[in-house]
Order: C-alpha cells, then sequence, then structure tokens
C-alpha cells in the first residue's frame, strides 16, 4: 500500500544520500594522490577565429581518471577539490603541463599555440599563485604572451581592489586574461572593464539557445557589440550548429570554442589541426573546419 511505498522510496533515498555521500568521501581521499599517481590528463578544445576559420589557441581541460572511481568529470570533482583545497596542488600541475605543452608546440613551429587554463576561486585566492604561475613559464621556458588565464566574475568581484592590482601585476608578464562563462554571475560588463581582462567569454546557456530564444539572442548581441566597444575581444562558448556559427559571425563574434569546430581532443591531435592552418596555401582553405 501506500505506507509500504512511502518506506521503499524513503529506503531509496537513503541508499542514494550514503552511495553519494560514499562517493565523496573516496573522491577526497583519491584526489590528495590524485597529481603524485599520474591520474590527471590535459585535453584541448580549439578556439576558432570566426573571420579566417583559423585555430587561433587552446583551452586546456582537466580529465581524471582514477582506479577506484573511473573516469571522473570536471563538473563533479573540482567543486570536490575546491572546497579540500587539494585545487591548489592540481591547479598548479595544470599550470605547468599545459605551459610544458605550449612549448613544445611552439618548438616544432607549430603557429597558434597559445593555450588557456582555467583558474579556481581557491588558486585565485592564494598569495603563491603568481610565483607558481611564474615557475610554471620559466620551467617551460615560455613567454608569458602564450598563455592565457580564465578567470570568473565572482573570482575578481570577491576582493575588487585585490584582484586589480593582482591582474595588473600578472598582466606585465605578458599572460592574456579572460572572463570565463559570462553572464552567469551578477556583474557588468562595464564594471568588469576595470580590471586589465582582454577577452570576455559568452557562457554557453545563451549560446544554446541562439537563434531560437528571442532573449537569448538579443543578449548575445549585446554582449559583443558592448564588448568590443569597452575594447574586448568576445569569445562564445559551446557552439554547436552551423545556425548558431552564422548567427555570431553576422554579430561580429570574434572567436568560437564549441562542438561544432572541435571537441575537447588530446595534445597530440591538437598539433594536426594547428599544423594544417599553418601550411601555406592552405590557409584560405582550412580543409580541417567545416565551411562557416
Ligand atoms: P569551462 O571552463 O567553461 O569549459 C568549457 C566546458 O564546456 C568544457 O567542459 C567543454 O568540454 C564544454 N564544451 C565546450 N563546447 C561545448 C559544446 O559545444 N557543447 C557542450 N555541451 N559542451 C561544450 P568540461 O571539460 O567538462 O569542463 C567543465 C568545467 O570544469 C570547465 O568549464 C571549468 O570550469 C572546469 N575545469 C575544467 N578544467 C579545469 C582546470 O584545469 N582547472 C579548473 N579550475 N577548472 C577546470
Ligand atoms: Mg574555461
Ligand atoms: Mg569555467
Ligand atoms: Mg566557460
Amino acid at each position: 500500500g501506500a505506507k509500504q511505498r512511502g518506506k521503499n522510496t524513503y529506503q531509496m533515498y537513503v541508499r542514494q544520500m550514503s552511495m553519494s555521500l560514499h562517493r565523496r568521501v573516496e573522491m577526497e581521499a583519491q584526489l590528495r594522490h590524485a597529481v603524485e599517481n599520474n591520474e590527471f590528463t590535459l585535453v584541448y578544445q580549439p578556439r576558432i577565429d570566426l573571420r579566417t576559420n583559423h585555430c587561433t589557441g587552446v583551452e586546456a581541460l582537466l580529465r581524471w581518471n582514477n582506479p577506484a572511481l573511473g573516469a571522473v568529470s570536471p563538473g563533479e570533482f573540482i567543486p570536490v577539490a575546491e572546497e579540500t583545497g587539494a585545487i591548489v596542488p592540481i591547479g598548479a600541475w595544470v599550470l605547468h603541463e599545459a605551459c610544458r605543452q605550449a612549448a613544445e608546440w611552439r618548438e616544432r613551429g607549430l603557429a597558434s599555440i597559445h593555450v588557456a587554463v582555467n583558474l579556481s576561486a581557491r588558486q585565485f585566492a592564494d598569495p603563491h599563485l603568481h610565483d607558481s604561475i611564474l615557475d610554471a613559464l620559466s620551467d617551460a621556458r615560455l613567454s608569458g604572451e602564450y598563455l592565457e588565464l580564465e578567470l570568473t566574475e565572482s573570482m575578481v568581484m570577491r576582493h575588487p581592489e585585490q584582484a586589480v592590482r593582482w591582474l595588473t601585476a600578472i598582466k606585465r608578464t605578458g599572460v592574456r586574461l579572460s572572463i570565463d562563462d559570462f553572464g552567469t554571475g551578477y556583474s557588468s560588463l562595464a564594471y568588469l572593464n576595470r580590471f586589465p581582462i582582454d577577452t570576455v567569454k559568452i557562457d554557453r546557456s545563451f549560446i544554446r539557445n541562439v537563434p531560437d530564444s528571442h532573449s537569448d539572442t538579443q543578449i548575445t548581441s549585446a554582449v559583443i557589440a558592448l564588448g568590443h566597444s569597452l575594447g574586448l575581444a568576445v569569445i562564445a562558448e559551446g557552439a554547436e550548429t552551423q545556425k548558431q556559427i552564422d548567427f555570431l559571425r553576422h554579430e561580429g563574434c570574434d572567436e568560437v570554442q564549441g562542438y561544432f569546430f572541435s571537441r575537447p581532443i588530446p595534445a597530440a591531435d591538437v598539433e594536426g589541426f594547428l599544423g594544417r592552418a599553418t601550411e601555406p596555401g592552405l590557409a584560405s582553405t582550412t580543409r580541417s573546419l567545416p565551411n562557416g
């Protein structure tokens, strides 16, 4: 009867709760040794210039493969690593590996090797971050101009004065700065422009409904126009369809990162992506990419 059903639902709920709690505890424990156990890899998602159809750089995205837990998505483990503080050594590993890879691409003469790395709030609050970035660059013998750091609105808004000072200092090393997931926070682009940022990335949640949703389409156009008027480059995240690409190109959006052009791919595959575009004669045809 209803009573039995209620009891079953309750037991199921308890089982799910303890399962997710168990998984979380396991994740926390496993994250502590994941760097030294070489469980992390980076994949790279190409960014495409909408005017030339060329790959201008890549975003490094973290992947975790653990013997006990299997493959865990960053959407699941980053928040846990953020809470426990494990993100600080993990983030340092990401910086080192991304810079090492960028330097390797550069040594092989591949163009457009600039690499974007995501920073977490905890890392951003860490007083050693500046040194950690300089270490990663100097260990890789990479010049700062080939590295871009992705921050979020809330990270810079928490302590704005401090953030301006820090960002101004890191800009002196040539590193580029972008605001990730723009539109999901509560800040205005005009306010954000007080920070020495170069690029704004429009969040995928807006791009997803373009051009079908009137409001998301209006917002996207407005962010592109305002971004340009503030002297920022504008990137659209998560474009998957030709219709989205056509709209974004028409609105003058500078770059796109999304499944339409490429999913995140292993470093070895990026080489082909970049290599093709650098070959003379292929520049205008860009066989490697779907035609915009
Ligand atoms: P993000 O920085 O906004 O990265 C973009 C995410 O959107 C990536 O998910 C990417 O695979 C996904 N994406 C790109 N284009 C498309 C598309 O066309 N369709 C769909 N459905 N998805 C698309 P991913 O790799 O799962 O990463 C999720 C988030 O985890 C990232 O969002 C970032 O906030 C965080 N993250 C990833 N790697 C790192 C890292 O090394 N450090 C830190 N702190 N966070 C990271
Ligand atoms: Mg990002
Ligand atoms: Mg993000
Ligand atoms: Mg994003």
